[in-house]
């Protein structure tokens, strides 16, 4: 292959050395030759210029690698420009000066001035000459190596917009440049240049850490320093500032001298500053958000342990039917709901008191410095009572309440999440006995909680391992005495717990699903049950079958076909099932209930509200609603016997049903009075205790066998 010949590296000496001599006394000039041509390696070729003028001209002709220049040159003025004139022509090329013997002083200051070098005429030798040359070419190299260099750092350091500065150790003087004054805001000339006014302008939170850093680094146990640091911008700002530095050290390694650099970081801070708010905040409100919140619970509990006479609770609370809003008004207005709730939460706190959204509609509030456990409780009566204002949003007047869960400090508790795990028990006891009620935390919770998981977990196993039974109590026609039918209650034998009630684990199976097998199981078994009576005393008359269903299985889109299937199989006769609802079952999602209700009339089954009168079932939707019979609620009867206003609600109540055309069912007689009360009401039907407990099948066939009327005489 043919390579092109490559080009010298412009850092070695080249082959032939292009050397110009202005030298204007033609014997010097020859002698200067003479002693160039002896050299063979490198060689020189020279041309010899005898006037200040021609040799300019030479230059602009042609490049040299190394010009000799005579200081006293008849036409030019002084030695100064004769030296100027040659650098303008060609400032690449480095010069060495031709002095005579008595003006070493005038080439030492000319030499400062950029020459290369000075020779004295008549004391020049061929290896003096040969040596200068190659040195003044290394050396103009060198120089305009480091130039570049050196421009290009102050490039980078312009580019980077850093301020420098430079530390005189052994001195103590320093030096900033003026884009560090600018930096810190003070670019005038007011400024002390010492280390102490740099020192005083560091924010009293990072001077102890960056002195400590620098110290480091001056005992050297850190190869370079680097700190980060706030620094009083002008009189009152701050701005946040990185420093860079770099300690030189002397033979023994003691440090001299420390430069280096201050860049303004504060954008980049500020930034950070916002991504780790919005880490600990909550994007909707602007709360804190759980992180943050465990975090303020964290140092609560040290301090707790410190002192005991510390006492601080935990308030945890969700909005009580927040989901009917965000399905109602839509997403937007259920958002503005959470800003609104969150504004009014922060105004009605103590400055020391904090509030977060822990997600969805969950917040908390964590207050200290209470006196006594029940100044909690004023907290959460205050909450309650704010929230209860209805919030105006979007032409929307939206009415929330809120269950509070309250849990106190206690030297027992070690972890954050304990104590909200237990105000979110508390919370739960709260919304289970009425909603919109604060309640505290008591360790019966705890094990009940437990309790309430074991069954969660226990049930989903209950209708495979055949756990559950029934029970079955009959239902009375209050003129005759005859037993009309029976209402199946579910039973659960837990393998470890015993006989269990509905109460203990139909909640539970309505919020974990598992209500929808057991349903069905219930539903089966008991139209079996009864199917077989109907047929073996078919002579004792119609016996009907009341089944209690749940919310989850009412709307769930399969109740209809399901319910026409197991009625189908079991062959129980047409109209004998009754399903008993409760009023605010019917009241969550009517459209689709409604549609739902009348699609089981067509199957002849008739629908019982159950525990009439502790809903709020509108008259209108009663009016509306396929309802064959209401069962009055317990609590009516029990007190009916005392001087309440119970006996005239069942009046209104019978009355009412009446011109609906509808039954009326007494719930819960235990005495011979309360039985003669109702009858005298008017009520169609009872059912308690009075006339039988539930009872398992066997002993509710006998009932049947007997045929006896079940009526007192
Ligand atoms: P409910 O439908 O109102 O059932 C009546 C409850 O009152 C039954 O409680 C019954 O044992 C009780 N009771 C009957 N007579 C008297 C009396 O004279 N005095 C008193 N103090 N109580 C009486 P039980 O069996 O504990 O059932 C409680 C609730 O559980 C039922 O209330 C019903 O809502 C629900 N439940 C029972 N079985 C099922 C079921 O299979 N499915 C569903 N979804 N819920 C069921
Ligand atoms: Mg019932
Ligand atoms: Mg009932």
């Amino acid at each position: 292959m043919n390579e092109p010949p490559q080009r010298p590296h412009r850092h070695q000496a080249p082959e032939e050395i292009r050397t110009l001599v202005i030298e204007d006394n033609s014997g010097d000039a020859a002698l200067i030759r003479k002693l160039l041509s002896q050299c063979q390696h490198p060689r020189f070729e020279v041309e010899i210029c005898n006037s200040f003028r021609a040799g300019l001209e030479s230059l602009e002709n042609r490049q040299f690698d190394v010009v000799l220049l005579d200081l006293s040159l008849p036409d030019s003025p002084t030695p100064l420009e004769s030296l100027g004139g040659v650098q303008d022509m060609a400032p690449k090329t480095p010069i060495i000066l031709l002095t005579g013997l008595d003006d070493p002083e005038l080439a030492t200051k000319i030499v400062r001035l950029g020459a290369q070098d000075y020779l004295v005429k008549g004391e020049v030798t061929a290896s003096l000459l040969v040596r200068s040359i190659r040195y003044a070419i290394e050396r103009k190299n060198t120089e305009d190596a480091l130039r570049t260099s050196e421009e290009r750092y102050a490039l980078a350091v312009l580019g980077a917009n850093d301020g420098l500065w430079d530390w005189d150790l052994q001195h103590n003087r320093i030096y900033f440049s003026p884009r560090w004054r600018e930096i810190v805001g003070c670019p005038s000339d007011g400024f002390d240049a010492t280390v102490e006014s740099w020192f005083n302008r560091i924010h009293s939170d990072d001077l102890e850490r960056f002195r400590w850093e620098l110290d480091s680094h001056l005992r050297g146990e850190t190869a370079h320093l680097e700190s980060e640091y706030r620094i009083r911008f002008g009189e009152n700002e701050h701005r946040w500032v990185s420093t860079r530095g770099l300690a030189l050290r002397n033979a023994k390694g003691i440090p001299v001298r420390m430069a280096g650099s201050l860049s303004d970081i504060t954008v980049r801070k500020r930034a950070e500053e916002d991504l780790a708010r919005a880490a600990l905040h909550d994007s909707l409100t602007g709360l804190p958000n759980r992180a943050l919140f465990l975090d303020r619970l964290t140092v609560a509990i040290a301090h707790a342990r410190r002192r005991d006479d510390y006492l601080f609770a935990v308030l945890f609370f969700d909005l009580d039917r927040f989901k009917n809003i965000n399905d109602s008004l839509g997403h937007a207005v259920g958002d503005q709901l959470l800003v609104s709730i969150a504004r009014r939460l922060e105004a009605l706190l103590r400055p020391s008191d904090r509030v977060a959204r822990l997600g969805g509609d969950e917040f908390a509030i964590f207050t200290d410095d209470l006196t006594e456990p029940s100044d909690a409780n004023r907290v959460a009566t205050r909450v309650l009572h704010d929230l209860a204002i209805p919030h105006d949003l979007d032409g929307h007047e939206v009415y929330t309440s809120a269950s509070i869960g309250i849990t106190l400090s206690n030297p027992d508790y070690l972890r954050p999440e304990d104590m909200l795990r237990d105000a979110d028990i508390a919370m739960y006891r709260a919304k289970s006995t009425g909603r919109a009620r604060y309640m505290a935390f008591d360790p019966e919770m705890h094990k009940r909680a437990i309790h309430q998981l074991e069954i969660e977990n226990d049930l989903r196993r209950a209708v495979e391992k055949n756990e559950l039974l029934l029970h079955y109590q009959p239902i009375v026609h209050l003129e005759t005495g005859r037993i009309e039918g029976f209402e199946a209650l579910v039973r659960w034998r837990h393998p470890e717990k015993g006989l269990l009630y509905p109460e203990d684990f139909i909640p539970v199976a309505e919020e974990t699903g598992a209500i929808l097998p057991i349903g069905r199981w219930v539903l089966d078994g008991a139209c079996r049950q009864i199917a077989q009576w109907q047929k073996r005393y078919a002579a004792y008359g119609p016996i009907c079958l009341s089944v209690n269903l749940s919310g989850p299985e009412l709307i769930h889109h399969d109740l209809v076909s399901q319910v026409r299937q197991i009625i189908a199989r079991s062959s129980l006769e047409r109209g004998s099932l009754r399903l008993e609802l409760t009023e605010s079952m019917l009241l969550q999602n009517f459209e689709l209930v409604f549609d739902r209700l009348e699609e089981l009339k067509e199957l002849a089954v008739k629908l019982h509200l159950d525990d009439f009168g502790t809903g709020y079932c509108s008259l209108s939707y009663l009016q509306r609603l396929p309802t064959d019979t209401l069962k009055i609620d317990r609590s009516f009867v029990t007190e009916i016997a005392s001087e309440s206003d119970a006996g005239h609600i069942i009046e209104a109540i019978v009355q009412l049903a009446r011109r609906l055309g509808i039954s009326v069912s007494a719930e819960g007689l235990e005495t011979k009075e309360q039985v003669e009360r109702v009858r005298g009401l008017a009520c169609n039907y009872g059912q308690g205790y009075y006339f039988s407990e539930p009872l398992d099948p066997a002993t509710a066939e006998q009932l049947l066998a007997t045929g006896a009327p079940l009526l007192p005489n």
